[in-house]
């Protein structure tokens, strides 16, 4: 083992690493302890296993052996730079580190003791329009920003108790989430998952007011596109998971016209059934309450928009050559998700099933926007161990970091969420 090595600020790499060129480090196994500071150079892991950090579980210490840690060229990009401030983190965590920075939201994974996982809510500026492919077989995936907004943190964090709050050093008052859409590509088709938020975070306080919204920033999904090459009026079907604003508030542009003139809709009927019906006074999550008539408002309008293009599944179905809409109730009544067959394998949209990673590895924990926590908590469950089963590629509107893919593994009694 080598010597420790000790990088930026407050940041101990322990034993295995070595100072590679132009201040990156280049990591084997290894431990990274310390207060974390700002890391001035790049961790890059020599090898990746499949495994992560479950050598913690032994030895009460992560181990790098599929761990990076990143805050890569903060020198040159202040704006890149990475904080955390749990002292009890060990190891900074991010997929594709090599191309990481350009397409990170400032988000990064924390593995820790027990093979605890954080998100450092370290939005340092407004996300930008971006994109990435990922072909699968036959499949192109395209994975395109679009954007995302601050929110109150009770809202996400739900009945996350008070030591799980400090254990994972979870910011009390505010948490970005990104806004991450998934469109497939399959011959000359083109496949949509959601319309985006259009203009809900622009500014963020309309949605969450009293927030600090400086990094909010939506309605990023057709300039994402277009950098990808794509105009809108290629999109030929569109799939809705669910009617929140953050998947159907881009359905229309400025002047009320549809943004994806050209489309197909496909939404579960229960879901179009709720939302046109719903009553402010009760609909939606207790901790929705406030925003109820907001929610209800942006849903029918949208729906509106595409009553005569749209059609509305009874359950699960095929809509399109080796694209499935799946039902997954409880975040919203109605809530689908997507299977795409795909090189012999299949790839899972699951949109809202999961907001956050620290829900995948605990399963108990929720957030409070969920309509049905009982029922989320069984799909998501029950999705879990599928995803696992068969090694699965997973990917999550809001689960971070861009481009939000990545794989749930089996962790002790629960899962890991591990991007890609
Ligand atoms: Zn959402």
């Amino acid at each position: 083992m080598r010597d420790n090595v000790r990088v930026g600020n407050n940041v101990l790499v322990q034993g295995g690493l070595s100072v590679g060129p132009a201040g990156a480090l280049i990591g084997g196994d290894a431990a990274v302890e310390g207060d974390l500071g700002v890391l001035g150079g790049l961790v890059r892991p020599r090898r990746r296993a499949a495994s992560g950090c479950r050598a913690a579980d032994a030895g009460n210490r992560c181990h790098a052996g599929a761990v990076g840690a990143v805050a890569h060229r903060a020198a040159a990009d202040p704006s890149r730079r990475l904080t955390a401030t749990s002292v009890d983190a060990r190891i900074l965590r991010l997929p594709s580190v090599h191309g990481a920075p350009a397409s990170w939201h400032g988000q990064a994974l924390l593995c820790c003791d027990r093979g605890m996982m954080k998100t450092v809510n370290q939005q340092v500026k407004p996300p930008a329009a971006q994109f990435h492919r990922q072909v699968i077989g036959e499949v192109e995936l395209i994975a395109l920003s679009d954007g995302g907004i601050n929110y109150p943190a009770a809202m996400i964090f739900g009945n996350v108790p008070p030591e799980g709050a400090t254990r994972y050093d979870l910011p009390g008052r505010q948490l970005f989430l990104p806004y991450t859409l998934l469109l497939i590509r399959r011959g000359r088709s083109l496949t949509l998952c959601d319309v985006g938020a259009g203009d809900l975070g622009n500014p963020g306080d309309q949605a969450f007011p009293g927030l600090d919204h400086r990094t909010s920033r939506t309605n990023l999904l057709v300039p994402s596109l277009l950098a990808a090459g794509i105009d809108p009026g290629e999109i030929n079907i569109v799939l809705i998971t669910h009617a929140h604003p953050d998947h159907v508030g881009g359905m229309l542009d400025a002047e009320d016209r549809l943004v994806f003139p050209n489309a197909h809709y496909t939404i579960a009927q229960r879901e179009w059934d709720y939302w046109m019906a719903a009553d402010p006074a009760t609909a939606g999550a207790a901790a929705l309450r406030g925003h109820l008539e907001q929610l209800i408002a942006t849903a029918r309008k949208a729906l509106d928009a595409i009553a005569g293009r749209v059609t509305l599944v009874q359950g699960d179905e095929e809509v399109a050559p080796g694209i499935r809409l799946e039902s997954t109730p409880g975040h919203t009544l109605g809530h689908m998700m997507v299977t795409i067959a795909a090189g012999g394998q299949t790839v899972y949209n699951i949109s809202d099933l999961v907001v956050h990673p620290l829900f995948i590895e605990h399963p108990q924990w929720a957030p409070a926007i969920d309509m049905d926590a009982g029922q989320a908590d069984a799909v998501r469950r029950r999705f879990f161990a599928r995803a696992a089963a068969e090694n699965a590629l997973v990917f999550g509107h809001h689960l971070g970091p861009f481009p939000n893919l990545g794989r749930i593994v089996q962790w002790g009694d629960a899962w890991q969420w591990q991007p890609t």
